[in-house]
């Protein structure tokens, strides 16, 4: 009786969310609440698969309830209604120049990895004003070209050629990376993509799930090896980076079993709870002295 009332709630939940009224309202919320200081990011670390060493961090944007209890939505819900309501380009820029200041934080403490990594939506990255934004914040706080590493999704990647090879090269001239998010989702074409100044790949995490999804126990192992068709999409996207000479980072990984199938293949980097959550910068600051104590 408690699942069947706990999915009714569920079904409710996304049915309000669904309505105009609902939609208006959040956003209105999201406005208050960003305006007040009141949103946080959270941190999760991209381990290097060959020598375990942490090489980035991704950072995440978190809605926290008033009590401190849990969340008021997850990215997935307010994300989309802040790209759709505009508010997206303010919470990008504090995003940018909050990820830069944890970054230098980093620094000071001995404990930064190469870079720290943002998520770029569409109407920021077709900001005029992204690219100077992105120089300034990095020379604010002496950090090094390549600290900072932009993740754009394929759609946004492969919007319109010319405009973005041009944006693209104007990011890396301000001193940014560019990965490539969700890759495999969308559409890309190749030939464009090759045209593009591209440092990562992304492998989204529905083809990383694959991975040993069809087998179990000692048959894990045979899945590592690439014979059996789980993580087919995977394998094909990390031999277009070691082709494009690109890192590929793995994402959501979750198993043991994974993480080695990835390795094996020749993927770079990992990312997931196999590794770590997401979590504050105070417990990224203990996680990561832990790991150089280790
Ligand atoms: P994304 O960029 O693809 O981020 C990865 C998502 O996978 C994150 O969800 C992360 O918490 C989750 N994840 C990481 N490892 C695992 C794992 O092992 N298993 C599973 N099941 N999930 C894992 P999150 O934080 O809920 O964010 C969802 C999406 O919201 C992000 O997807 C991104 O598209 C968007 N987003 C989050 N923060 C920002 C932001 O600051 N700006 C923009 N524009 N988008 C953001
Ligand atoms: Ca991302
Ligand atoms: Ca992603
Ligand atoms: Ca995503």
């Amino acid at each position: 009786a408690k699942s069947s009332l706990h999915l009714h709630h569920e079904y409710f939940i996304a049915e309000m969310e669904d309505s105009p009224r609902r939609r208006l309202e959040i956003i209105r919320q999201l406005r208050e609440d960003f305006d007040a200081g009141k949103l946080a990011l959270w941190y999760q670390p991209q381990v290097a698969l060959d020598s375990g060493e942490i090489v980035g961090i991704e950072t995440l944007a978190r809605w926290p309830q008033a009590d401190g209890e849990g969340f008021v939505h997850p990215p997935s819900v307010f994300i989309p209604l802040a790209e759709y309501s505009g508010l997206i380009v303010d919470i990008g820029e504090w995003v940018v120049v909050e990820a830069c200041a944890a970054f230098a934080r980093l620094r000071e403490l001995g404990l930064a990895p190469r870079h720290i990594a943002v998520n770029v939506s569409m109407p920021q990255f077709r900001s005029p004003h992204f690219s100077t934004l992105i120089s300034e914040t990095l020379a604010r706080h002496a950090l090094p070209a390549g600290a900072l590493e932009l993740e754009i999704t394929e759609s946004v990647a492969m919007d319109e050629p010319k405009i973005v090879a041009n944006t693209l090269r104007a990011l890396k001239r301000a001193g940014a990376r560019i990965a490539i998010d969700d890759f495999g989702t969308g559409y890309s074409s190749l030939n464009h993509l090759r045209e593009l100044p591209i440092d990562c790949l992304k492998i989204d995490r529905s083809f990383i799930d694959e991975i040993g999804a069809d087998t179990s126990g000692g048959e894990a192992m045979q899945e590592a090896k690439g014979t059996t068709r789980g993580g087919m999409f995977a394998e094909t996207i990390i031999a277009l980076g070691r082709k494009l000479g690109i890192a590929t980072v793995a994402e959501g990984v979750e198993t043991a079993a994974q993480a080695e199938f990835v390795r094996a293949q020749g993927g770079t980097i990992g990312q997931g709870y196999f590794f770590a959550r997401p979590m504050p910068f105070a417990a990224l600051v203990d996680w990561l002295a832990a790991r150089r104590a280790d």
